[in-house]
């Protein structure tokens, strides 16, 4: 779960043995949003809130530590940036950069170096007036092949009007020198004299030169403002596909440059929709004519190349940079840095920082989940009115994130998924330990009954509890009956009343407790 939930969530670790208040409030999926104002406005508010104010706070500025928050500086990934560098800097010398593949799991740094270096790229390009430019895309939420050429499409049509508008004033410009006679062309520019004024001038005094006659000019103004007439952005559904690749390539082929298309967990793109996307820009460069394109995939999954065209797969991978895993030193050096400016000075005990390394570095050495657990860690301190951030506050943070994580989980399974997780639960709370396929699969029925759902079969229901299992929430192994086959016996591996809290949430669920007598009494039979 690379989302980051932490924030808007009330703070479950006070709720936690209260089952009801749990329940109550997942039920009402608008009291997120009500905390997340409440924190808003609390410096607003009177009375209520001085008790908090009047407390220490524990932070200085809590915004560095959250995942929106781009550095300025990447400790221990000075490498992976310089690579990039090394192979990017050709769209800077008007070449086109080979393609880049970047792997890495999830929290190593690959977003945060991909943005810091496009940013680097782009500011270098203005510097020296080299059309260089870099699209960013993130193919969790672009992704589909229609959604990721519209994108493009509609950005570089904007570029393109925005660069179009600005033409057409500047040949304004040159029409009213040529038809003015006073020969003194800083009075065109209104008679400033700074430097930025004097070089339009000097602009207009030369175009003016290439132009000659005011017909000359009104053609060309004429023929750029068709050109805008002509710019129509993509409609995010609705046309077929090659008429967008073809609006595409039009915006992007416009004028000369070098483009970096950077498309962030490509590996989310390739599996929703296969590799047509790339396939299809990883051929554009042999049909362009002023622009070149060059691709940065950036993948979480490290075999997601497996699954691509063999052609695709080497054009896209012609350099390849790996983020490996972060180590509990590291992390520890990415939180120092953050820590010097998200707290106030003393606000940690020194085992602080070393705990969520360590924690973090158990996590595929993920500096996402280190920086989640120092931030929310720092939460609970605050909201305990503590003066100090302890190892206690870092032990809870890591409970808390680790519920939140099951709690998304749950919250995201499909109806079916639910209500054999439900089932099981049902279960477990009369006392069935090593339940069986068979025992989940009756309750399961009935529940379906009861709601009106499909009832699949019990081989589906079986497929249903490995994924469970998958994911972490039930824990089953297969046990031999002898000569009567073999079943999967399970238990439940996530913390109980708040699974069945969010359970509960869902609308088609919530009635299920009517059911619970039936079950009750069905155990009471037996
Ligand atoms: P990825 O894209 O590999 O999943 P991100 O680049 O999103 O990882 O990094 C996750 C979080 O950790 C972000 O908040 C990022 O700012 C931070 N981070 C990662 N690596 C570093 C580093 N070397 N120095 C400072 N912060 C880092
Ligand atoms: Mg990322």
């Amino acid at each position: 779960m690379s989302k980051d939930n932490t924030d808007s969530e009330p703070d479950s670790a006070d709720d936690a043995d209260n089952s009801t208040a749990a329940r109550d409030r997942s039920a009402t999926s608008t009291n997120l949003d009500f905390d997340t104002m409440f924190d808003d406005s609390s410096d607003e508010s009177q009375g209520l809130f001085d008790d908090l104010l009047s407390s220490e706070p524990i932070f200085e500025n809590k915004e560095v530590l959250r995942p929106s928050y781009t550095p300025h500086e990447l400790p221990h990934r000075t490498d992976q940036i310089n690579q990039m560098a090394t192979i990017l800097v050709s769209a800077l010398r008007g070449d086109t950069p080979s393609n880049i593949l970047i792997y890495g799991k999830t929290g190593t740094g690959k977003t945060a170096s991909a943005k810091f270096v496009s940013q680097e790229l782009e500011s270098t390009s203005q510097k020296y007036d080299v059309p260089c430019e870099v699209e960013y895309i993130n193919c969790e939420v672009t992704d589909t092949q229609y959604r990721v050429l519209a994108q493009l499409a509609n950005k570089f049509i904007e570029k393109n009007q925005a660069r179009i508008e600005s033409t057409i004033e500047t040949l304004e410009e040159v029409r009213d020198y040529l038809e003015s006679t006073d020969p003194d062309p800083i009075s065109v520019s209104e008679g400033h004299s700074n430097k930025a004024a004097a070089d339009e001038a000097a602009e207009i005094v030369s175009r003016a030169g290439e132009y000659r006659t005011v017909a000359a000019v009104d053609a060309e103004i004429d023929s750029l403002a068709a050109d805008l007439d002509e710019l129509e952005p993509v409609p995010m559904t609705g046309w077929p596909t090659d008429r967008v690749y073809s609006t595409f390539f039009e915006a992007v082929d416009y004028h000369e440059r070098v483009v970096v298309i950077m498309l962030d967990e490509i590996d989310k793109l390739v599996e929703k929709s296969g590799d047509d996307t790339l396939y299809n820009l990883s051929r554009m460069n042999s049909e362009l004519t002023n622009s070149r394109i060059s691709i940065m995939g950036i993948s979480n999954d490290l075999k997601f190349t497996d699954f691509l065209d063999p052609r695709v797969k080497s054009s896209l991978g012609e350099e390849e940079i790996v983020f490996p895993p972060y180590d509990a030193t590291q992390l520890r050096d990415i939180l120092q840095h953050r820590a010097d400016v998200a707290f106030k000075s003393e606000a940690l005990t020194s085992d602080v920082i070393p705990l969520c390394a360590a924690f973090a570095a158990q996590e595929h050495g993920d500096a996402r989940r280190a920086l989640d657990l120092l931030r929310t860690a720092g939460e609970l301190a605050e909201r305990s009115q503590a003066d100090l951030i302890e190892e206690t506050h870092v032990r809870q943070a890591q409970d808390k994130i680790e519920l939140d994580r099951v709690v998304e989980v749950v919250r995201t399974l499909p109806t079916q998924s639910k209500i054999v997780l439900f089932s099981i639960i049902l279960l477990e709370k009369n006392g069935v330990h090593n339940i069986n396929t068979g025992e989940v699969f009756n309750i399961y029925k009935r529940l379906c009954e009861e709601i009106d759902a499909d009832v699949l079969t019990q081989r589906r229901v079986t497929d249903l509890i490995s994924e469970l299992d998958m994911l972490g929430i039930v824990n089953a192994v297969v046990v031999s009956k002898g000569r009567y086959g073999r079943t999967k016996e399970m238990n439940l591996s996530v913390p109980i009343d708040e699974t069945e809290a969010v359970l509960l949430s869902d609308s088609r669920l919530g009635d299920i407790e009517n059911v619970k007598p039936f079950v009750q009494a069905r155990f009471d039979n037996e």
